[in-house]
């Protein structure tokens, strides 16, 4: 068993690292080994195993090395590990708060905003992030088949004001390169596309996502490249991520991040000052600081407003211009997301 745990940054140990799938597979999906290998007391347990119910757990081994035994607060853990508080339900929370479903002219397409389209290129994520808003998401009637693509890629055909095509999901990364190579070919072949922008937390979580067969793909569409991770916490940047990074600006993508506000894990201005200095260390430049959509079970890390706002005044003092994530909510059928 033991020879199975991979750690981060042993890349130069000479032993051969594991394949980004292999790391994906071996993810911890069980409260009680996640429990376990954190040193955590039985007390945390029976929040984990009710909140693994609603939302299964999934943490991969170059995240959990991240963490420190025993902690409980930690601000990377508590963005995996489930608390008794997702059970609770409380009014105005709900399990679609960005009303997507309205949003599909076709299977695994969402176009809300002017100029550009989301499409869902893979259901699965690296990781299960206690706070996300798809975490009710119907996956499975979402997701399109090779065949289903041909509608989305029509579409995208058919409307020239179409000039951006994100990728998104779930995390679009999970998706094997030989899929998302096709998808990008076809894209490369719609003419009034210029850009293609890619939503994804898997160079984060499992920064060896980053492998040549990745890059294959990138370097050869002829689209403009932006790639918009998703950290909330400097912890998160190791160097691992860092080089994954590096790789990824050697292609010629524009690096963004956006995180999310979460209480108890980066509602402080010291820690936000930290991810923007430590994001720009790494060539990423900070994009939104979202507030929690208003899903069910994820309550407990909401921010109220009025702090947000004065929290994101005094980073102001902090930080260049060019550091400052901008503030913002999605408010379902506005054309953009809306700023505090
Ligand atoms: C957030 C979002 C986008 C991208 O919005 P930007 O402001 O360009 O980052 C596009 N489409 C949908 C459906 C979105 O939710
Ligand atoms: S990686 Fe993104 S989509 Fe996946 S669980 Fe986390 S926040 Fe949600």
């Amino acid at each position: 068993m033991q020879e199975n745990i991979i750690i981060a940054g042993q890349h130069t140990s000479g032993q051969p690292t594991a394949s980004w799938q292999q790391q994906l597979s071996r993810a911890i999906r069980d409260p009680a080994v996640l429990c376990q290998r954190l040193g955590l007391s039985d007390q945390w347990l029976a929040g984990a195993d009710a909140g693994h119910q609603l939302f299964e757990i999934c943490v991969p081994e170059a995240y959990l090395a991240r963490i420190p035994p025993n902690a409980p607060d930690d601000p990377l853990l508590r963005q995996v590990l489930p608390l008794g508080d997702e059970t609770l339900t409380q009014p105005g929370y709900v399990t679609d708060p960005l009303e997507e479903a309205d949003h599909q002219p076709v299977k695994g397409l969402i176009h809300k905003y002017a100029n550009r389209v989301l499409l869902i290129a893979s259901p699965a994520c690296a990781i299960n992030c206690r706070y996300c808003f798809r975490r009710h998401f119907p996956y499975s009637e979402s997701s399109p088949s090779r065949s289903q693509w041909h509608a989305a890629l029509d579409y995208l055909q058919a409307d020239n004001t179409i000039q951006e095509a994100i990728l998104s999901g779930g995390d679009p990364l999970a998706a094997s390169d030989r899929q998302l190579a096709w998808l990008v070919e076809q894209l490369d072949t719609i003419v009034h596309l210029k850009r293609l922008r890619i939503h994804t937390r898997l160079p984060v979580v499992i920064p060896d996502r980053v492998d040549n067969a990745l890059l294959d793909w990138l370097s050869n569409t002829r689209l403009q490249k932006v790639v918009v991770l998703h950290i909330n916490h400097p912890n998160e940047i190791d160097q691992a991520v860092v080089d994954a990074c590096a790789r990824l600006k050697q292609v010629g993508v524009t690096l963004l991040n956006q995180s999310v506000l979460l209480r108890g894990i980066n509602d402080n201005v010291s820690t936000l000052a930290a991810l923007s200095e430590r994001l720009f260390d790494a060539g990423v430049l900070p994009y939104y600081l979202h507030v929690v959509d208003p899903v069910q079970g994820a309550a407990h890390f909401d921010v109220p407003d009025s702090e947000a706002k004065t929290l994101v005044s005094q980073l102001l003092e902090h930080l260049p211009g060019f550091l400052m994530p901008r503030l913002v909510r999605e408010v379902p059928g506005r054309a953009s997301k809306t700023p505090l």
